[in-house]
């Protein structure tokens, strides 16, 4: 049996929404991404949401809004996704990384605050796989560097949450993806939440060419008003084409995140006997459980994917150490053995399938040839 790495959960049932905004006046940002705006504040209980096109321009829209430039430094863990490290050179500041724990593969405070330099603006903590990092301790860091930026990369953290605390509630902001393979998608999206005013203000403009206001609130009421612009912004607003295809997935979140849950812990039982490492999932997190990661020693990683897909079972890679990849290897040299836990995790993960409408079939048939595979 062949197992594909992701199947996403949409179909044709969800053509609905979008068939309801082509009947309407306005096909990009409108009123449904208001509405989906009002859901995200009730379900992380922040004051302020705005969608975008992406987690990558949202972060740009962020990152200007903080007024990050040329002559700041950024924190940024090496395992992560290459965008984390490449909104901050896009913007012309310097990327600061720093490693990861090497029991959950997330940043702590003192990983954080040892990187911190006279540069440093702001800090992206990565809750990577779909486990927050512990925000109550990496807030604290407010107190003592009232002038550095704490920005939350919850791209797997939809639902996620830690001590009962959800995304965006220490941060300044936090920054979601609703891109193809996310746990909630509508192909390419993304959206940002901030408790501060002030910043939700700046995001407001930065998000759409610094515009003082969008196309739906220009014509409001029949009635041209002027627009002024008073600060740089990306192109990132999320047409509503689009925003139509998550109220449903937003609403129905914690279900599919249960599903997520009992999949990861059949997996973990599965490999109980195995000669390979998980990332652990701390007391008092629970996990979005976005991807399963597994790691093996050695140099047997790359043998170990040509096994599985020889099976039929696709898998990926999440991620290599973004310092080993070329760009970075010459526009930083960062030593390996700065960022030591990144580059062997990177060395030895592979990603299995995983998704909520996996069978339990589908994920015995990759249990049954890790066994295989691994046990001689
Ligand atoms: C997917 C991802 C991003 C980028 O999201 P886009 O919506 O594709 O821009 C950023 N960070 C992490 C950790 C991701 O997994």
């Amino acid at each position: 049996m062949a197992v594909n790495f992701y199947k996403h959960g949409l179909s044709s049932k969800d053509a609905v929404g979008v068939a309801m905004v082509l009947d309407s006046p306005f096909l990009t940002s409108g009123a449904v991404g208001k509405q989906v705006e009002a859901q995200l504040c009730d379900y992380f209980e922040v004051p302020n949401a705005f969608l975008t096109n992406s987690w990558t321009n949202g972060a740009l829209a962020v990152l200007l809004a903080l007024g990050v430039g040329p002559g700041d430094e950024v924190i940024v863990p090496a395992m992560t996704f290459i965008a984390t490290a490449n909104v901050v050179e896009l913007l012309g500041a310097k990327v600061r990384f720093v490693d990861v724990r090497a029991d959950n593969l997330l940043v702590d405070a003192g990983l954080i605050e040892a990187a911190i330099t006279e540069k440093t603006k702001a800090v992206f903590v990565v809750h990577l796989y779909g486990q927050m990092c512990d925000m109550q301790s990496i807030g604290k860091l407010k107190d003592k560097y009232p002038h550095i930026s704490l920005v939350e990369d919850a791209a797997h953290c939809f639902e996620g949450r830690r001590d009962g605390d959800r995304p965006g509630k220490y941060s300044d902001a936090a920054i979601f993806s609703f891109y193809a393979t996310k746990n909630i998608t509508c192909g390419e999206g993304g959206a940002i939440v901030t408790r501060s005013p002030s910043l939700a203000g700046k995001v407001q403009k930065t998000r759409l060419h610094g515009m003082s206001a969008g196309a739906a609130d220009r014509f409001k009421e029949g009635s041209y008003r002027h627009w002024d612009m008073d600060c740089l912004g990306v192109k990132a607003n999320l047409p509503d084409l689009l925003a139509s295809l998550l109220p449903r997935q937003i609403e129905h979140a914690e279900q599919l995140l249960s599903t997520r849950i009992r999949l990861a812990g059949r997996y973990r039982s599965g490999f109980k006997e195995l000669p390979i490492r998980l990332a652990r999932v701390d007391a008092g997190a629970i996990s979005a459980e976005h991807l399963f990661p597994i790691h093996v020693g050695g140099d047997s990683r790359d043998w170990l994917i040509d096994e599985l897909n020889g099976r039929g079972i696709q898998v990926a890679v999440n991620y290599r150490s973004v310092t080993e990849l070329s760009y970075y290897k010459n526009q930083y040299a960062v030593d390996e053995s700065l960022v030591p836990v990144s580059v062997l995790w990177g060395r030895g993960t592979i990603s299995l399938p995983f998704y909520p409408t996996m069978t339990d079939d589908e994920q015995d048939e990759v249990i049954a040839a890790l066994h295989q595979i691994l046990v001689k």
